[in-house]
């Protein structure tokens, strides 16, 4: 990808339960709610490496409606964050992860 720096998405869509996204190459993606949830990438969904690099998955915090994406907001031009119908909403999604989500 040449223009790498200035990859964002144009468009960011709720169309059913999937997450559209148009990026500024032309390309779309469509992430399933459910997948992106699974793939939540915060602390304690994802789990931290310890002292010693050893990363310990923790059991992933998830309440009823934890698949029901509420809404998003954009995080300093290189992310979205996303909130849950149970009220996670500590993942930062980087725009490279959700084009890898999305193939
Ligand atoms: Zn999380």
């Amino acid at each position: 990808m040449s223009d790498q720096k200035n990859f964002h998405p144009l468009a960011v869509e709720k169309i059913g339960s999937e997450l559209a996204l148009a990026w500024s190459d032309g390309s779309e993606s469509f992430i399933p709610l459910e997948m992106l949830r699974q793939r939540c990438p915060c602390a304690s969904c994802a789990g931290e490496p310890d002292v010693t690099g050893h990363v310990v998955t923790p059991k992933p915090v998830r309440g009823p409606g934890c698949f029901d994406l509420l809404s998003w907001q954009t995080v300093g031009g290189y992310a979205i964050q996303p909130r849950w119908g149970d009220s996670h909403a500590s993942g930062i999604y980087s725009y490279r992860l959700l084009k890898e989500l999305g193939g």
